[in-house]
């Protein structure tokens, strides 16, 4: 499938995932037939470039379609987005020898990646590390135990921070990549939570053996790897999905009002129903032109093989992602206080107003929006040009 097809493609999956939606959300069940939607089509190599079979996609591609599949269904979209993370990460910092033996299975649909950064003791800090790798045999060791990972079950292949050794500080962290064959795995804590339930995001303790060629990125120096890779495409593909969650929310309102069966709270010629949906379509509003914009910037700086690493980059990547957050959130907050008790909180109201609801909730904490504000209170004061996206 040409790249140009998939928007196309992704486009008539929806109808589909819409549907499944509240049953993935009430069952707590990865969706799993979604994801085989989006292996058999080719969207798991969406980042993998042509050379390597895959459709040889950038981050405008991946915002563009994460909000199109986040709109039918969060989980599945932060699912796809999360995997196309793990593959940026491949793509730009693994050896080639490794890039050969993963890269072409994932544009075939085969590789399904899961992230392993969350650790007990550490919790969300993404730049230390406590379980070591341990070098034995010319392999390299690991034992790890793993609080959160989305679709560990399913997970064909995982990316996993570990300490670099032994005797390595907690911040000389190593990325690993391992397959799923290389690893023991026994399913730790299930994953029972307000929202993003679809995700299964349970616990997993895992330990293998890898050959040393599967770190990814220099051993010891995974900073790198976070700073230039996944942190930023972390940050783009999950304000694309929450974007595309609020956005659908707004226009399945809009549908409602304009319809002749509406509720008669909500009459279009209402100030208070004009003003709420203003500053809904604000919030919004607001969310797109940052996220274009700080694509646009991170875009730049790949064309031109400079870093994004620089504080006032940082700072925009950063706010990107608590703004999103901040901002979906409200914005179907607003839209269940119009709606109301019947439109909007009851759980099988015709517009899933409270589910996205729980999910947006998830938004803040899916890396705490506190470490990203305290990084940039630090990031403002080092930035002397004080630059605004
Ligand atoms: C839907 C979903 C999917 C996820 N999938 C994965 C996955 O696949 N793999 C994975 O490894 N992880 C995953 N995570 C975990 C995620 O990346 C974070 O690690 C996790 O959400 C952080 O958990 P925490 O709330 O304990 O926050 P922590 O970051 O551990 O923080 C704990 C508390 O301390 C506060 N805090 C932390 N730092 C500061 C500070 N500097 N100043 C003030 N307060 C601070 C926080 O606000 C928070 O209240 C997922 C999370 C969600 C919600």
């Amino acid at each position: 499938m040409p790249l140009d097809d998939a928007a196309t493609l992704v486009d008539g999956m929806l109808p589909t995932l819409r549907d499944r939606a509240a049953e993935v959300d009430r069952a707590a069940a990865f969706p799993e037939d979604n994801l085989n939607l989006l292996r058999e089509n080719g969207l798991l190599g969406l980042l993998v470039p042509a050379d390597y079979g895959g459709l040889g996609g950038g981050l405008a591609d991946l915002t563009d379609l994460a909000q199109r599949l986040a709109g039918a269904c969060l989980s599945t979209g932060m699912i796809w987005a999360m995997h196309c993370q793990q593959v940026d990460s491949l793509v730009r910092h693994a050896a080639p020898e490794l890039k050969d033996h993963v890269l072409p299975r994932v544009a075939r649909g085969e590789l399904y990646l899961a992230s392993v950064t969350t650790e007990p003791g550490k919790g969300g800090h993404l730049l230390t590390g406590g379980a070591p790798l341990r070098a034995a045999e010319g392999s390299l060791l690991l034992d790890r135990d793993a609080p959160i990972v989305t679709g560990g079950a399913q997970a064909d292949g995982f990316l996993i921070t570990m300490r670099s050794a032994e005797e390595a500080a907690d911040r000389e962290v190593s990325l690993v990549y391992a397959d799923r064959d290389q690893l023991d795995i026994v399913p730790q804590e299930g994953w029972h939570t307000l929202g993003m339930r679809g995700t299964s995001s349970g616990g997993l303790k895992l330990s293998g053996r890898v050959p040393p060629g599967n770190v990814v990125g220099e051993p010891g120096n995974f900073r790198h790897v976070a700073m230039e890779s996944m942190a930023p495409v972390g940050h783009l593909a999950w304000a694309a999905c929450w974007l595309g969650t609020a956005h659908s929310a707004l226009r399945g309102v809009l549908d409602l009002i304009r319809s002749r069966n509406r509720p008669r709270g909500l009459d279009p010629s209402s100030d208070l129903v004009r003003e709420r949906l203003a500053r809904v379509r604000m919030d919004l509003e607001l969310v797109s032109a940052y996220l274009h914009r700080v694509r646009q910037e991170v875009d730049d700086h790949r064309a031109a093989g400079t870093s994004v690493g620089g504080p006032s980059t940082q700072v925009h990547l950063n706010t990107l992602k608590v703004a999103a957050a901040e901002h979906t959130f409200a914005a179907v907050h607003k839209l269940v206080q119009l709606c109301g008790l019947f439109s909007a909180y009851r759980t099988d109201a015709a517009i899933p107003l409270e589910r996205h609801f729980r999910d947006l909730r998830s938004a803040s904490l899916n890396y705490a929006d506190d470490r990203l504000l305290t990084a940039n209170g630090a990031l403002s004061l080092l930035d002397r040009t004080a630059r605004l996206a």
